[in-house]
């Protein structure tokens, strides 16, 4: 179990770039392409649009 989550953890464990959407750790306070600061965390569960 504890794997599983660790792995899951990991995966997740990225932010999106809102202005060039790329992808940077969760560590990183700013991008590190753009060097914006404004973030989204990655959504990995499929969302049902609606
Ligand atoms: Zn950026």
């Amino acid at each position: 179990m504890g794997k599983i989550a660790e792995g899951n953890a990991e995966l997740l464990a990225v932010k999106i770039c809102l202005d060039c959407k790329t992808k940077n750790s969760v560590n990183v306070i700013r991008c590190r392409k753009c060097k914006g600061s404004r973030f989204r965390k990655k959504d990995l569960a499929p969302r049902i649009k609606k």
